[in-house]
């Protein structure tokens, strides 16, 4: 088998595994992460975000980290340690770790430490929310741009992305990090998008809990209020969830392209 060679490769290797856990559900999670964490010595996870349900693929003598209670420092001290003695060790994030994983800073520690390294792509809450809401973010003649962004918090927000500029593209939007601030989320959309938008919040896409809020621009603020949800969850923005768009051509009969010509009927 094939795995088998990869499994040997990477002990050989010894690098260090960033990995994308996936939304929550431990099946979304790809067959190379799961192959990692089942043969990971060291396993340090984003414990706020990741489901733990995870972690029941690692063995049972896997040494097991949670990040939420560590600092960056502490995190690298972890794999500083057990990296030269040859341990195989994943860093563990939540969805993919390139959306606000904050892992471009280990990584700039790691290289300079000369530890080499490798990311396993995750699926993301974002791709986990649409799955949920059963929609397709771009729709000919709706739009055909997704912005993922979020509120500023601690962690500041270029001037020039702020949601009121964005919002004026009227693309589909997908909000992170910022549900607890939903009242000025929605003031600063309706700034560039009319208040009949459909909006629709996914909380915990793909865990046993996943719970949807759906609205417009207008309401949607108060039902999340009342349905109780101030974190882990998107907040999505568009026509794309209404059901006005034009159909695909890709699957036009009256168009050809590359791999299939067009039917003259
Ligand atoms: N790297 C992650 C995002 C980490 S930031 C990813 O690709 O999904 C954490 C934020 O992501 C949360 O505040 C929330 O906005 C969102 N999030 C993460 N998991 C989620 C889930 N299962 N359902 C809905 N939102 C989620």
């Amino acid at each position: 088998m094939t795995d088998d060679k990869n499994m040997n490769n990477d002990v050989n290797m010894n690098l260090v595994d960033i990995v994308g856990a996936g939304p929550g559900d431990p099946e979304l999670i790809t067959v190379r992460g799961m192959r990692l964490l089942q043969q990971a010595d060291v396993v340090i996870y984003a414990g706020s975000l990741v489901n733990p349900k995870l972690l029941d693929y690692c063995r049972p003598d896997c040494t097991i980290y949670d990040s939420a209670g560590m600092n960056l420092d502490e995190v690298i001290a972890v794999i500083k340690e057990a990296w030269p003695q040859g341990k195989r060790i994943v860093r563990l994030h939540t969805g993919d770790p390139s959306i606000y994983g904050a892992i471009r800073e280990q990584m700039d520690i790691l290289e300079a430490a000369a530890i080499p390294f490798r990311v396993t792509p995750g699926v993301s809450s974002f791709c986990a929310a649409a799955a949920a809401l059963k929609k397709e973010y771009v729709l000919p003649e709706v739009s055909q741009t997704v912005i993922l962004t979020r509120m500023e918090g601690r962690t500041p927000v270029p001037a020039a992305e702020d949601i009121r500029n964005l919002a004026k593209i009227n693309a589909t939007m997908i909000i992170f990090l910022s549900v607890h601030m939903i009242d000025e989320l929605v003031a600063r959309l309706r700034e560039g998008y009319p208040a009949d938008t459909p909006a629709a919040v996914v909380y915990k896409a793909s865990w046993p809990e996943e719970k949807q809020v759906i609205g417009t621009l207008a309401d949607i603020a108060e039902k999340v209020q009342q349905a109780q949800i101030g974190r882990t969850a998107l907040v999505t923005v568009g026509r794309f969830l209404g059901d006005e768009y034009a159909l695909s051509k890709l699957y036009d009969k009256g168009f050809s392209h590359g791999y299939r010509n067009a039917v003259t009927d």
